[in-house]
């Protein structure tokens, strides 16, 4: 697992952003947050590294490598479904699952998910 130095990472000092409270929070404000984040994820030159991370520390919550927490469940089960079980593929095994993962959603705004054409 990569330690990402935390000067390279583009949420730094976004500290109420990602990590503030959700107490009180609408589902809509909750999802825009979310949005939020992930256009910053999909700026950060770690974000491979920083989403491998979290999926192999198991982060229950928040926006971590542009996927929500929810994101990360799915993507695990689409993980075991590709054949990995509970491992973590590394590297461009790695961004080539996220890609097919995002590759099936039309709503998601991830920097693996590919560009629609015409
Ligand atoms: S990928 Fe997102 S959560 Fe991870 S370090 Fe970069 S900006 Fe922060």
């Amino acid at each position: 697992m990569t330690i990402v130095p935390e000067r390279l990472v583009a949420c730094a000092g976004l500290t109420d952003l990602f990590y503030g409270p959700e107490d009180g929070r609408t589902e809509a404000e909750r999802s825009e947050r979310e949005a939020q984040c992930k256009q910053v994820c999909a700026m950060c030159p770690v974000v491979l590294e920083c989403l491998e991370r979290a999926l192999v520390l198991k982060q229950p919550y928040g926006v971590w490598g542009g996927m929500t927490e929810q994101e990360r469940r799915e993507f695990r089960a689409h993980l075991k479904d590709e054949g990995y079980g509970d491992d973590i593929p590394e590297s461009m095994e790695l961004w080539a699952s996220v890609h097919s993962y995002f590759a099936r959603k039309d709503t998601i705004v991830h920097p693996a998910k590919p560009a629609r054409t015409g």
